[in-house]
């Protein structure tokens, strides 16, 4: 029975959702509306944004590094999970998309407590390490370009604090990271940083398989 983990059709999916998910009624509203546009499938599942709300209060995360922001619904779980104390970096690239989500912060009363960047995230996380803040980030959750993946991996070590937390996004790929068939840039990019990270002794890692694979791993 335990030998590996259990695989979740419809039925049991919606039952994990109906006997275990909290969600907070402004988090499935933001759900409800992202669900309509294009680009829905970006969004996280509801229970990883509860386990991301959990994660952010185990480590008593107050400053949260988010790459890939999209219409803001991980951001807006983890900022209320870390109170009235805890501050959001974003990055993204889409005007459109993030508009979305400062109306739904704005909505919160935490949109004070969100620095959105919209530009390439690899140029805003290295300003990030140019001003000084290495060390400064608690949790930090990359979920945008797989191409860069790496990249984005590496700044966020050196921008996390020791024990630190980091969540990858998006690496099952929708399983394509186990088909030889599979051989796309985006596929060959995540099976990279996913042989990456498993032999990167910097990290204490686990590979949680709950919406499309997520990678958690603390900072030595
Ligand atoms: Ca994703």
């Amino acid at each position: 029975m335990s030998r590996k983990t259990i695989e979740v059709d419809d039925r049991l999916y919606d039952y994990i959702l109906e006997t275990s998910l909290r969600e907070p009624e402004i988090l499935a509203e933001l759900r409800e509306e992202t669900a309509g546009m294009s680009g829905a499938g970006m969004q996280i599942s509801p229970e990883q944004g509860q386990l991301m709300a959990l994660l952010a209060e185990l480590i008593g995360a107050r400053r949260y590094l988010e790459v890939g922001t999209f219409t803001g619904y991980s951001a807006l779980a983890v900022l209320l999970a870390m109170g009235p104390e805890g501050r959001a970096t974003c990055c993204d690239l889409s005007e459109d998309y993030t508009a979305v989500a400062r109306r739904y912060w704005k909505k919160a009363g935490v949109e004070d407590r969100v620095a959105l960047h919209l530009a390439p995230a690899l140029d805003t996380l290295d300003r990030a390490v140019a001003a000084g803040e290495e060390g400064a980030y608690d949790f930090a959750f990359v979920d945008a370009d797989k191409e860069n993946y790496q990249g984005y991996v590496e700044r966020c070590h050196a921008l996390l604090r020791p024990g630190g937390l980091l969540a990858v996004d998006n690496v099952l790929w929708d399983g394509a990271v186990a088909d030889p068939a599979a051989d796309d840039a985006d596929t060959r990019a995540i099976r990279a940083l996913n042989a990456a990270l498993k032999e990167d002794g910097r990290w204490t890692i686990s590979l949680v398989p709950i919406g499309d694979g997520l990678t958690l791993a603390r900072k030595r």
